[in-house]
């Protein structure tokens, strides 16, 4: 089977799978977003969730979180990892917003990537669920999901993204990424691979397999 032909195949059982995907991270606009989507690195969208209600009501807005302390911040967000330095860089986005972009989120990644905090895989979160244009942000689960299904060779985040980004159309990637981090969730385990138990794995992975051996003889 053809990489492409792979990509197709799994793309169809994830929309079975997943029929309807809704980001996981409670937010009511694109600078709430972009916090919560800040706040996500290394924890669980569940745990953001539980702080971020008392935090936009500190700072509902980049104005009002751009007139906090990180202490202040820190203060709610402590229960997060890395919370110290998140606080700091939310509060320095925040004024970054009010100083360059008068308090709105810019709908563009160079100008996200420019803010204090924001690295290429939030920006792209943005891009894609607060603004509708197609990205394919890609975290350590995809990048490895789409070596295991052989849809990458990528060695890094990076060329992973620009490898999906060449097999799947461009309308189905804000879907598709989700699709796959959800997929991760219910199917990966923190431990041990059983490929055979899972719908996507259990031909995929062989699949990959039989074309490696296929080539080296
Ligand atoms: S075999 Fe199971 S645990 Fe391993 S990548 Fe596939 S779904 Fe995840």
């Amino acid at each position: 089977m053809t990489k492409k032909a792979r990509a197709q195949r799994i793309q169809a059982q994830l929309d079975e799978l997943f029929p309807t995907v809704e980001p996981a991270l409670d937010h009511r606009d694109p600078f709430t977003l972009l916090v919560a989507v800040m706040l996500s690195a290394q924890t669980t969208d569940k745990k953001v969730n539980e702080v971020t209600p008392a935090l936009f009501a500190l700072g509902p807005s980049a104005e009002r979180m751009a007139e906090r302390t990180p202490e202040q911040v820190l203060e709610i967000i402590r229960p997060l990892g890395l919370a110290p330095g998140k606080s700091k860089n939310v509060v320095a986005m925040s004024k970054l917003l009010m100083e360059r972009h008068q308090g709105e989120v810019p709908a563009n990644l160079a100008d996200l990537e420019a803010l204090p905090g924001v690295g290429h895989k939030t920006a792209s979160v943005v891009m894609a669920q607060a603004f509708d244009v197609p990205a394919f942000p890609v975290d350590t689960h995809i990048h490895r999901l789409a070596w295991r299904w052989g849809l990458s060779e990528g060695k890094n985040v990076e060329q992973t993204e620009r490898d999906l980004m060449a097999l799947f159309p461009k309308d189905s990637w804000n879907k598709l990424h989700l699709q796959i981090i959800f997929f991760g969730r219910q199917y990966c385990p923190a431990r041990s691979h059983k490929p055979d138990q899972c719908p996507i794995c259990c031909w995929a992975f062989a699949d990959k397999r039989r074309r490696a051996e296929a080539s080296r003889t």
